[in-house]
């Protein structure tokens, strides 16, 4: 199949591309090439000069969470079949929202992992879904009811060893307290350094990259130094509050790590804008991270309460005007980097010949606006078409 009289953005590069067409082969993966390049009698669909972008990245979802379920406690108790169906509905959602590819970062019965399994063999529509299982977190501790709670070294080892069993992608430890658990403070870390460094490379050993839930700073210095993959949140919490107790020194550490923030900035955010002082705040610390060199993925912790599954899209606007962005830095933030820091550059977040042919066929420039986003004409996901007007 040729798409083509398109402009191509690959995921990547400032601008558009000479490419104006994408061969989208039978196995999934896609080829670039021109529009009157046409084989035989291939079939072709002109598309009449639209936007093609890569599908996005979401780095930071809970597909067992109901958005509109405020007790954290209550999913664990829904019967295992309408919590599957509830967690395929989610997926599929996300899909036809655009998001190609998700990465979930904790639940307690495995059962995105059969999500992820049914979506990879073509018998549910969703994303390409990278799932860590339970998050390993301390007794009593932010999320404990998923299961994954560790006292010391030993404990964190036997949690690892139980999501490898589980068949997990990579592994999610809650480096510090966190909002939605009743007696968990988001400014206290969780494990101490030691700890924290047996987890990591523990999880290496095996091949597991390892995301860190990191609200408090003393929680992001032992991630960082541990070596995680990807720092969630990174909300800089300390004693005088949320982003008080920011550390230049420590931003200049996670960037020469190669460390990624992943900072779950969902549409809800929007509510700051209009809050010049606290805008500005935000930005001139997303600016400092910046210029000392720290990457940045797009992620919306979606699932927590009133955080949907499929607002990735729009949750981007926000972002970028938190972290006073380009729309260039957020686009890649959600798709050629976000591949990067989730190890499936291989596979998806460019359009480049090989690839999965994960796209966005969009009326208007993403480039120009990133509101385009929200309106796709077309996605395909691993080559199948998901969406036609
Ligand atoms: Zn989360």
């Amino acid at each position: 199949m040729l798409l083509r009289n398109i402009k191509l953005w690959d995921g990547c590069s400032a601008d558009y591309s000479d490419f104006d067409a994408i061969r989208i082969l039978a196995d999934g993966t896609l080829q670039r090439t021109t529009s009157d390049d046409r084989v035989g009698n291939e079939p072709s669909k002109d598309l009449a000069g639209a936007f093609v972008m890569p599908g996005l990245i979401d780095a930071h979802i809970h597909l067992c969470l109901d958005p509109e379920e405020s007790d954290p406690f209550a999913h664990g108790k829904v019967p295992e079949p309408i919590q599957l169906k509830a967690m395929a509905a989610r997926a599929k959602k996300m899909v036809e929202a655009g998001i190609t590819s998700a990465r979930d970062l904790g639940g307690g019965q495995w059962l995105e992992l059969q999500i992820r399994d049914a979506i990879l063999a073509g018998d549910l529509p969703g994303p390409r879904l990278i799932c860590a299982g339970q998050p390993i977190t301390s007794p009593g501790g932010h999320c404990h009811f998923w299961g994954g709670e560790a006292e010391d070294t030993a404990a964190a080892m036997a949690v690892i060893a139980r999501q490898a069993e589980a068949g997990v992608d990579l592994i999610k430890v809650m480096a510090t307290g966190g909002n939605i658990t009743p007696g968990s403070k988001p400014m206290d870390a969780q494990f101490d350094g030691a700890v924290m460094q047996s987890i990591v490379t523990e999880a290496n050993r095996l091949g597991y990259s390892v995301a860190a839930h990191c609200h408090g700073t003393d929680g992001i210095r032992h991630a960082a130094h541990a070596g995680v993959t990807t720092i969630e949140h990174c909300s800089w919490v300390g004693p005088n509050g949320w982003g008080k107790h920011f550390d230049p020194d420590l931003a200049l550490e996670i960037a020469q790590a190669g460390i990624w923030i992943s900072p779950t900035v969902n549409a809800g955010w929007g509510r700051h804008l209009s809050n010049e002082n606290y805008l500005a705040a935000m930005q001139a610390r997303y600016q400092t991270m910046k210029s000392s060199g720290c990457q940045f993925i797009a992620s919306t912790d979606a699932g927590i309460p009133n955080v949907f599954h499929e607002d990735l899209p729009k949750a981007l606007a926000v972002f970028k005007a938190v972290a006073a962005f380009s729309n260039l830095e957020t686009l890649r933030s959600a798709t050629s980097d976000c591949a990067k820091a989730l190890g499936i550059e291989g596979v998806t977040g460019r359009i480049e010949d090989g690839l999965s042919a994960d796209l966005l066929v969009l009326p208007a420039s993403p480039l120009a606006d990133l509101r385009a986003l929200q309106h796709p004409a077309e996605i395909y996901a691993r080559g199948a078409l998901i969406l036609s007007p």
